[in-house]
């Protein structure tokens, strides 16, 4: 019998990917943090408690140490929607297998790796379930099964579900974790967890396979915020439930009053919080209960920051994909739900609520509140060509008709045991996919690109861009929240810094910016040249007429209104 007192535990993080919980850096997921918290209600001490990411375990081999040592080693990932990441590279079954090799002390794996292995994270790609190698595979709860293998001396478990009361507990206890992952304290985002299961059976989902939907009481989230901002952490999104909307209520009908309870509670316990988005809104919701559903995405619009995203499982406009795949909103459902979005949650902070959705000149320069999102899964039982009509048909119909949409997920499937999808596998999508390929491109120039162009026009400020990596001469980086837009800023400037942007210029998915407030005594001729109006001789002019006073001092020749984006400093820090 092991004595929990003694033990000394390894959590490695090969991160998530699932339909309702995402944990790739800079998020991560509650996997880690409640797996913490039940190590110590089991009686393990914090400081015998080791978290690395497997980005780390890249980078430091020398931490490999830790696995091997350690008493007990956790392995948590498993990706059951398949994605390409910018912030971490999810483990690979390879490495995984490797974990279980080197660890000496008793191995446990757990989180959505239970439902199924592919051969690589990628679409139209088809799973089975592997030990690879581990001593345990929990089949229930991960949380569960450690701390009952802890409270078993490491001699077993039976795979359970963990209750409420635990989960609240360990999401609270857990959280000091966070401090070790690399990305603490800022640039790390908390996935919180508000329910799971879902009302709904939709053929390819492997969130059902939780069940029906279990809420979280408001206080005990508020709790865990608390917990968290303790930490450090100021970053946090709502992101694991099939369905904000539903939270704390029957299942499927909206509670204002719990969001209200939830989002608020939220703001207070954490007032000093940077970010505040969601994931996941039904859009049969809206359809169903639009007045409930409007003041609740009301609520959530005065409490998050800007730029959040309601992603909506659209999934397909083809009502023949619908019915063999037991979708359950309609193209024209979830129009009326992108309109009502639009409206409740689509307007800018310093306007009036009442004024959204709004975009063109007079709007203000900041990206709206809250905008919905489409997701669209290609490869599904039923296909046929007329799906990718009908799909970028409506994409279109939302662009013509005066809507925004934030972000437009275009995806193939991944078949999963256990999912009604599992009989037909990644056949169809693979029949598709130069068909999917030719309406994707499409999709990304008919109407990604204009889009953008609405929501975050020439002059929209993105404060607290983290620039991630260098791409030739050019700077990447994103904001810290849900589907955050990717910024390409010219030149190299030195990463890991956050700096404020304001956006120029667009491309399918992405937008340029410069720095913001831009310095006419400082800015290089990339970013001068960058900003609509000034080709090379207007900014070869301002360079050599340095230093400027004012803006007004220095004679631009342009029509366009540059006081949006550049600024005068001190002369004495111009070059
Ligand atoms: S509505 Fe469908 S896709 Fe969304 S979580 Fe539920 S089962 Fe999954």
């Amino acid at each position: 019998m092991t004595d929990p007192e003694t033990l000394s535990v390894t959590i490695v993080d090969g991160y998530v990917d699932e339909p309702a919980h995402f944990g790739v850096p800079p998020y991560i997921s509650t996997y880690p943090r409640y797996a913490a918290g039940a190590l110590v209600d089991a009686g393990v001490p914090r400081d015998q408690i080791t978290y690395h990411t497997i980005d780390r375990l890249r980078d430091q081999p020398d931490y490999w140490r830790d696995v091997d040592e350690a008493d007990l080693m956790i392995y948590l990932g498993g990706m059951t929607v398949p994605g390409k990441y910018v912030g971490g590279t999810p483990a690979e079954p390879e490495e995984v297998r490797k974990l279980a090799w080197t660890a000496n002390g008793t191995s446990l794996m757990g989180g959505p790796v239970k439902f199924g292995v592919g051969e690589e994270n990628a679409g139209a790609t088809e799973t089975e379930r592997q030990d690879l190698d581990f001593d345990f595979v929990a089949k229930g709860d991960v949380e569960a099964a450690v701390h009952d293998l802890v409270d078993s001396g490491l001699e077993g478990f039976n795979n359970r579900m963990r209750d409420l009361d635990e989960v609240s507990r360990w999401a609270q206890e857990g959280a000091f974790i966070v401090e070790q992952h690399p990305n603490h304290p800022t640039h790390l985002i908390c996935e919180l967890e508000t329910s799971r299961g879902c009302a709904y059976r939709c053929s390819f989902c492997t969130e059902p396979l939780y069940g029906n939907p279990e809420f979280r009481p408001p206080p005990t989230v508020v709790g865990e915020v608390d917990a968290l901002s303790d930490y450090g952490v100021k970053h946090f999104r709502i992101g694991r439930q099939a369905d904000i909307l539903a939270y704390g209520g029957d299942g499927e009908a909206p509670n204002p009053d719990a969001l209200r309870q939830l989002y608020s509670g939220i703001r207070e316990v954490a007032p000093d919080l940077e970010t505040l988005h969601l994931d996941n809104m039904n859009p049969i919701t809206i359809v169903n209960w639009p007045e409930r559903s409007r003041e609740g995405i009301r609520i959530i619009a005065e409490h998050n920051t800007p730029g959040d995203t309601a992603a909506f499982g659209l999934e397909s406009a083809d009502p023949v994909v619908q019915e063999e795949n037991n979708l359950n909103v309609t193209a024209e459902e979830c129009f009326e739900a992108v309109r009502i979005v639009n409206e409740a949650a689509g307007w800018r902070p310093g306007e009036d609520p009442a004024d959204a959705p709004t975009f063109g000149d007079g709007a203000p320069r900041r990206l709206p509140k809250l905008l919905p999102g489409i997701n669209l899964l290609h490869g599904l039982k039923g296909e046929r060509e007329e799906t990718y009509e009908r799909n970028r048909a409506f994409l279109q119909r939302v662009y013509d008709e005066g809507y925004m949409l934030r972000r437009i997920n275009i995806r193939q499937v991944m078949a999963f045991d256990g999912t009604d999808m599992s009989d037909t596998g990644a056949e169809i999508a693979n029949d598709h996919k130069q068909l999917f390929k030719r309406y994707k491109k499409r999709v990304r120039e008919e109407i990604d690109n204009p889009m953008l162009e609405r929501v975050a026009p020439p002059g929209t400020v993105l404060p607290d861009v983290h620039l991630e990596y260098h791409q030739d001469g050019t700077t990447f980086g994103r904001q810290l929240g849900t589907y955050p837009l990717l910024v390409g800023v010219p030149g190299e400037r030195e990463l890991g810094r956050t700096i404020d942007v304001a956006v120029v210029d667009h491309g399918y998915r992405s937008v340029t910016g410069v720095p913001y407030p831009l310095d006419l005594n400082a800015a290089s001729m990339n970013e001068l040249t960058a900003i609509p109006g000034i080709g090379d001789s207007t900014a070869g002019d301002i360079v050599v007429n340095r230093p400027y006073e004012s803006i007004a001092d220095a004679d631009l020749g342009t029509a366009f209104d540059l006081s949006q984006f550049v600024t005068t400093r001190s002369l004495e820090s111009a070059d």
